[in-house]
């Protein structure tokens, strides 16, 4: 293979087969949802407003609806004929008089300014009030479609709904919206060393932190966990946790047990079943499997918890977020704040920190470093052949 670097597959090359491995995953299925749920969900259709709004004319002010002409000149006192409240139905206005009315409330037929009640004086005994500041034509009148119009385009697709967009949409009564529908994962880390957090923690023994971890991971891009197990290094467990993941998921990611012990389950179990296990050029994240078991897509990704979370940034992150339907992830170019070294031969995926409009290194290289990685908001992306950069040098960094 051409861009084999030193025997081994070139990043590019395994993140390509890992996409065709994944393109099926409910790419472009659309599930229609209700709005209370649909936050953070990607549109899947575009939608316009299917009334005005706002739907009419109402007051922007507690004050009193009036005639522009009957206030042109001030002071001047009005009658009072009445109130009009917010959710109150049409009334009639009859010129040179005033109706007190509250924000929200429709502005009644024959009106055409509010006078704030700040610039009022009331006399509720003679039913009067006294309009010291004219008000034109329209001042804190909303008219009806001012902030849209009934056909006009209120959310292109693909938006991903935050809350405005839930506002805009319930505001104009929407009650379910069509988004893309959201890949099932199921995650199975494995090792006989590792133990839930909530155990107690024996001589060697280890917290997991894989199976929270890619499952944080999935969730965070558009996928729906349906499914958490963890083996020990028995290849019968295993392969029973297999069997139910791949009849409730679209894709599974499992960690750990994949590279050259003698207990790796992962590769031992998913290897005669045609699975391919092999390396990758890049550092942390080397040893990496895929095998499709009962049509479904299994990534095999190494146990080391810094490994783990690298190889879903590099290979599940790109597919998940496409089926989903959110948008890529950007990347970026940024000054290096210090001067660094990087084997060749690997594509290096620093931990790296923002620091301004720059990046430094955080952590250490070591791939066991699971703190280490809490204190990174990037990977800094070295290039294979590039062995040392310096302050100042551009890098390519992968927001985590
Ligand atoms: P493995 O890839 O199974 O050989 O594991 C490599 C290293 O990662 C070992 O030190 C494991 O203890 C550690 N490791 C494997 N799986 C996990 C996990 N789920 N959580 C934390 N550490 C793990
Ligand atoms: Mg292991």
């Amino acid at each position: 293979m051409s861009a084999m670097a030193g025997g081994k597959r070139s990043v590019e090359e395994h993140a390509a087969h890992v996409a065709k491995l994944l393109a099926a995953v409910r790419s472009g299925t659309r599930v229609r949802i209700p709005l209370s749920r649909a936050l953070h969900r990607a549109l899947a259709e575009s939608l316009d407003a299917p009334i005005d709004l706002p739907p009419f004319r109402n007051s922007q002010m507690d004050g009193y609806a009036v005639d522009s002409a009957s206030v042109a000149t001030v002071p001047v006192t009005l009658t009072v004929r009445g109130v009009l409240a917010a959710g109150d139905g049409r009334a009639e206005h009859e010129p040179g008089t005033a109706l007190k009315i509250m924000t929200g409330a429709p502005i009644p037929d024959g009106a055409d300014a509010i006078v704030p009640v700040e610039d009022t004086e009331a006399d509720k005994r003679a039913g009067t009030v006294t309009v010291h500041r004219t008000a034109p034509a329209g001042a804190y009148v909303r008219e009806a479609g001012s902030d849209i119009r009934t056909g006009d385009p209120l959310l292109p697709a693909g938006t991903v709904l935050a809350a405005r967009h839930i506002a805009a949409l319930a505001a104009v009564g929407v009650t379910d919206v069509f988004v893309h529908a959201r890949p099932r994962v199921a995650v199975i880390s494995t090792g006989s060393e590792l133990v839930p957090a909530g155990d107690a923690l024996a001589p060697g023994k280890i917290y997991n932190s894989n199976g929270p971890a890619l499952a944080a991971s999935a969730i965070a891009n558009g996928a729906d966990v349906v499914s958490i197990d963890h083996s020990d290094d028995d290849p019968d467990g295993f392969a029973e946790m297999l069997a139910h993941a791949v009849a409730v998921a679209d894709v599974v990611f499992t960690s750990g047990g994949v590279s050259r012990g003698d207990f790796e389950v992962v590769k031992d179990t998913l290897e005669p079943r045609g699975g391919e296990f092999l390396s990758v050029a890049m550092q942390p994240g080397g040893p990496q499997g895929t095998a499709v078991v009962d049509g479904i897509p299994v990534l095999a990704f190494p146990g080391n918890p810094v490994s783990a979370l690298v190889s879903f940034e590099m290979f599940a992150r790109p597919a998940l977020r496409e089926a989903s339907g959110l948008p890529a992830v950007e990347y970026e170019d940024r000054p290096l704040t210090r001067d660094l070294t990087s084997i060749s031969g690997k594509r290096q995926l620093l931990r790296g920190r923002r620091d301004g409009t720059g990046v430094a290194p955080a952590s250490g290289h070591g791939s066991h470093l699971v703190a280490g990685m809490a204190t990174a908001d990037v990977l800094i992306d070295i290039p294979a052949d590039t062995t040392s950069l310096k302050t100042g040098d551009l890098v390519k960094v992968i927001p985590l």
